[in-house]
């Protein structure tokens, strides 16, 4: 039976128009797509050389119960991040409940009181104001005498080095460095602009603490935070590592003594890392990380992708179509309220899981306007499968991002503009002028 590609995107809904933009902008696109697939492949054997030296044997996919003394699957898991991110020691546990919870933990064991913290890149995700205390919260660090200073980045998005000099004194034991811009309005930081931060901030002051909060940020790239002077960075494995597969979990890795720190805090003084029972996640741990650069690659594309169809059709894009990618994260302004709406229909409509629902917009708690949000996810909340949110106010952002297989993420852009369309946002004449 021939199979005819174009009559079954018609059949789930795409009108020839869609279709045809669609594949102009993927053709033109080859090009970009070949190095991310370049990155990937250096990526994957980065982890099969990871997993091959650290000898993961049948047994490593076995849980444990109870305590979960001499748990060879999560030791080993632990020796194979740390030498796929060139880390001394990691801590990679289904305990770790998020991402936030991994940076809570990362931070609250490697500060004591009177120390102070400082972000030198400005304002850290939502999420960690009530960590720090920026926001008062019940067990902040605020709450435990750890005091926080920020330096915003200049107005051109540079570091603000004199700024750094300044905030830098002798209580200062920690300073954390977001690489992902998150939901603020700066750009994500390269690695290797992580890596001049790293050099400026050491070579004044060798002795403190370099966190990178790497949500959204593993396998963008061929190296990490650590290969360029951070002394631990700290993830989601809901996000890039956990290769769409990990159903929890969250990761720190790099200075033993840190990962250490981390460990004694989550568990207790004096069993650290020995105890965790693995349960039943092992497989998918390992075989998340496995597929994570390829998986991340995918996400990639379709961010990318979305990048040039939506800023062809004259919507402002960030990152815009052509820069570098240092995350998954795309930012669309769709302008009005509708328009968002009809987007994120676009992606569910797309979903292998409640593809049947349609989404609709809701007070979020700690939010002031209501937010709508796409996911149709096998892992609930997972943001590495293809997924959009955005608040409902102006420019009316959606924020795009995953995609466990290129092919998903294409279907669901496409259904967004064909959403779009169908709403009468994008006509069918605009789609041909671009042809
Ligand atoms: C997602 C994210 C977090 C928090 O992770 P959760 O799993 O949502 O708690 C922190 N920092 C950044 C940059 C993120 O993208």
């Amino acid at each position: 039976m021939q199979t005819d590609l174009k009559e079954f995107y018609k059949e789930a809904g795409i009108c020839e128009a869609v279709y045809k933009f669609g594949k102009k902008v993927e053709t033109e696109l080859k090009d970009r797509f070949n190095r991310f697939d370049e990155i990937a492949e250096y990526n994957q054997l980065k982890v099969l050389r990871a997993m091959q030296e650290n000898k993961v044997s049948v047994e490593c996919m076995q849980g444990t119960t109870g305590y979960g003394y001499d748990d060879i699957g999560r030791d080993t898991l632990e020796k194979v991040y740390a030498s796929a991110f060139h880390g001394e020691a990691a801590l990679v546990r289904p305990q770790i409940t998020c991402g936030t919870h991994a940076l809570a933990l990362a931070l609250m064991s490697n500060l004591r009181p009177g120390d102070e913290l400082l972000s030198p890149v400005g304002k850290p995700y939502d999420t960690l104001e009530e960590v720090i205390g920026i926001r008062p919260s019940k067990g902040s660090l605020a709450e435990y005498g750890i005091t926080y200073k920020q330096v915003d980045l200049l107005p051109d998005f540079s570091f603000d080095y004199e700024g750094i000099k300044k905030a830098l004194n002798p209580r200062t034991k920690l300073v954390t460095i977001q690489r992902s811009k998150g939901y603020a309005m700066r750009p994500t930081f390269s690695v290797e602009q992580i890596g001049q931060l790293c050099s400026f901030i050491k070579g004044l002051r060798p002795d403190v603490l370099i966190m990178v909060d790497n949500c959204y940020g593993e396998f963008v790239e061929t190296i990490e935070p650590l290969d360029v002077g951070a002394d631990f960075m700290v993830g989601s494995l809901i996000k890039n590592p956990g290769g769409g597969l990990a159903p929890i979990g969250g990761y720190i890795v790099g200075k033993k003594e840190c990962v250490e720190n981390a460990a004694y805090r989550l568990t207790s003084p004096g069993l650290g890392a020995e105890v965790g029972a693995s349960l039943g996640v092992m497989r998918s741990f390992y075989q998340g990380f496995f597929f994570a650069p390829t998986v991340v690659s995918s996400a990639i594309k379709g961010a990318v992708f979305a990048a040039n169809i939506y800023e062809r059709l004259g919507y402002k894009v960030i990152p815009d179509s052509k820069e570098e990618r240092y995350d998954i994260i795309q930012a669309v302004e769709l302008r009005e309220a509708e328009a968002l709406i009809a987007f994120c229909e676009g992606i569910q409509a797309a979903a292998p899981v409640d593809s049947y629902v349609s989404p609709e917009p809701w007070d979020m708690p700690g939010y002031d306007d209501q937010v709508i949000m796409a996911a149709g996810a096998f892992v609930s909340g997972a943001s590495i499968e293809l997924s959009a949110d955005g608040p409902l106010r102006a420019p009316y952002s959606a924020y795009f991002q995953g995609g466990l297989t290129w092919y998903h993420a294409k279907l669901g852009i496409l259904m967004s503009l064909q959403k779009l369309l169908d709403k009468g946002f994008v006509t069918e004449k605009q789609l041909e002028a671009l042809l």
